[in-house]
């Protein structure tokens, strides 16, 4: 079809199809079948269903075939993705995961520590498609609390993520590390160990399947006949009048042409930084849009497990099984770390010697940024990215605090990293910034508009109406957990707000006759 042709309009358009996306596409589907959605992404679609975690594939070379698809507008010009151990371990201030690319210019300005390792992905499921699955609960000043509903939301996500702690917490070493973290540190931390409550299931052969967008899309979105999801579609403008939406610019990325699609609700999921771009490069531009900007500093450690009792497994080719388990030491507000436990040769970490599969841990802490205004992202006006939109320029710094806590998550770490094990490679090591994945606070939640957010309580931004932003960038606290979680809970308050108030939509005779 030619690209006028295609002027068509949408009940709401989504542009995105990660976990955030995909969640506004779900519950929609269930609670508003007339309306018509129309889902854009600028990536390439790797899986059937649509938005699989690529870690189901399991054909080595289909599994690596579809990283490269994920890794943006240029994959041949890109990197070598890190791969082993010592490539952590080096001081190269740039790490990359497989599926993930760089920045390639902008992301560290004068003096600044900036975001070296800031990663994106792009294809049908975001980073959804290559995530690590861990999904723990905010807890205490992580929580949003001007949200009477947070709790129902979380457990609604729990089920849209298809998440369970249950799935790898059984297996004897998974107990051992889980019971040696338990005895040293409950007694004294306001929140438990727990086994890590991870997007993931097991099927009735055995095997596991990782929850990326499609299970969150889920058979309701599937089986929608109003939805329909465009791959290799850039949304390069969000198109207002009088501040009002009314539709998206798309650029078709294999014709080059561009076409118009009408609508009066357009939720942009585009990740952290490229929600705020795309509203950027839409001339909509409230106060804090892309300030606050936030990555959680991370410190890395191995230790390899002291006392383990003989295993009869081998390593095996393919997705690797977890033996030894993710464990979580939750957050509390007197230790503000999120400290994960897992095994290194499953994480996204992996670990290269001759060791016993689950036989050696990596111990992630991740520590809550101290959050501030002129940490930002902002756009040039002038220079572009791969992709023809503003190019990035990345304001971050870190404070004295955040050193302290750096510090201090160091001397934690260790002290953990000891109840289970001898440490593998020396001192605890300091990720380069943006390295956590986990970008918050550009299109911050809040409660009134005072310049310090920029959407409502149901993601609605001040003074758009119809226009919703969607991901980890509506996160207004300083959370150190993974975000992916809480990013789809508040994302499901806002599809309902849509589901709520939309007028009902057109049945087909009335579309044909506005298109007549
Ligand atoms: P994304 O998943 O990033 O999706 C954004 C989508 O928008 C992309 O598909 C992109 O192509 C599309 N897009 C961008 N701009 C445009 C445009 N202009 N037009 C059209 N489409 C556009 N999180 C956790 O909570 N737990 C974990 O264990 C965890 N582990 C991780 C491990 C790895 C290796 C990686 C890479 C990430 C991990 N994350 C984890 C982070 C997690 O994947 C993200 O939090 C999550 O995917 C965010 O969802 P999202 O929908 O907001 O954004």
């Amino acid at each position: 079809a030619s690209a006028t042709d295609r002027a068509f309009a949408a009940d709401v358009v989504i542009v995105g199809t990660g976990p955030a996306g995909a969640a506004y596409a779900r519950i929609l589907s269930e609670e508003r079948p007339d309306l018509r959605i129309l889902q854009f992404d600028a990536g390439s679609l790797l899986t059937d269903p649509p938005g699989a975690h690529v870690k189901n594939l399991v054909d080595d070379a289909d599994r690596a075939a579809a990283q490269r698809l994920s890794e943006g507008p240029n994959p041949s010009h890109t990197h070598e993705s890190t791969d082993t151990l010592d490539g952590y371990a080096s001081d190269a201030a740039r790490v990359v995961r497989p599926g993930t690319y760089l920045l390639t210019e902008g992301y560290q300005l004068g003096e600044q520590v900036g975001l070296p390792a800031l990663a994106f992905s792009t294809n049908v499921g975001g980073m959804g498609a290559h995530w690590t699955c861990a999904c723990p609960r905010p807890g205490e000043s992580e929580r949003v609390d001007f949200l009477p509903d947070f709790d129902e939301l979380l457990t609604t996500a729990e089920r849209l993520l298809g998440v369970s702690s249950e799935v790898m917490a059984d297996s004897a070493m998974a107990h051992l590390v889980r019971k040696r973290l338990s005895d040293g540190l409950d007694s004294r931390r306001s929140r438990s160990v727990a086994a890590m409550p991870l997007a993931v299931r097991r099927r009735d052969d055995g095997s596991l399947w990782w929850s990326g967008s499609d299970v969150v899309f889920g058979d309701e979105t599937r089986g929608n006949p109003n939805h329909r999801l465009v791959p290799r579609a850039l949304v390069t403008t969000v198109r207002t009048s009088d501040r009002r939406v009314i539709g998206v610019t798309v650029r078709d990325l294999e014709t080059g042409e561009s076409y118009d699609v009408g609508s009066a609700t357009v939720v942009v999921a585009a990740d952290a930084l490229r929600t705020p771009q795309l509203l950027w490069a839409s001339s909509i531009r409230p106060p804090a849009l892309g300030r606050y900007l936030n990555d959680q500093p991370q410190v890395v450690h191995a230790v390899k497990l002291r006392d383990v009792p003989a295993q009869k497994t081998t390593r095996q080719a393919g997705p690797v099984d977890l033996l030894s388990g993710v464990s979580w030491v939750p957050f509390t507000d007197a230790a503000p770390f999120h400290g994960q436990v897992m095994q290194l040769d499953a994480s996204p970490v992996p670990y290269d010697g001759e060791i016993m599969p689950g036989e050696v841990v990596g111990l992630g802490w991740f520590c809550p940024k101290d959050i501030r205004e002129e940490d930002r992202v902002d756009f040039d006006s002038e220079a572009v990215d791969g992709y023809g939109m503003p190019a990035m320029r990345i304001h971050y710094d870190l404070t004295d605090t955040d050193r302290r806590t750096l510090a201090r998550a160091k001397e934690e770490i260790v002290a953990v990293g000891d109840l289970l094990g001898d440490a593998v490679f020396g001192d605890p090591i300091e990720f380069p910034a943006g390295a956590s994945l986990h970008y918050q606070g550009t299109t911050r939640m809040g409660a009134t508009d005072d310049g310090r957010s920029v959407c409502d309580e149901n993601s609605q931004v001040w003074g758009y109406p119809g226009l919703y932003v969607a991901g980890n960038g509506v996160i207004p606290t300083a959370i150190a957990c993974n975000p992916t979680l809480t990013n789809v809970a508040l994302a499901i308050r806002g599809a309902r707000a849509i589901a709520k108030n939309q007028k009902p939509g057109l049945t087909v005779d009335q579309r044909i006759k506005n298109h007549a």
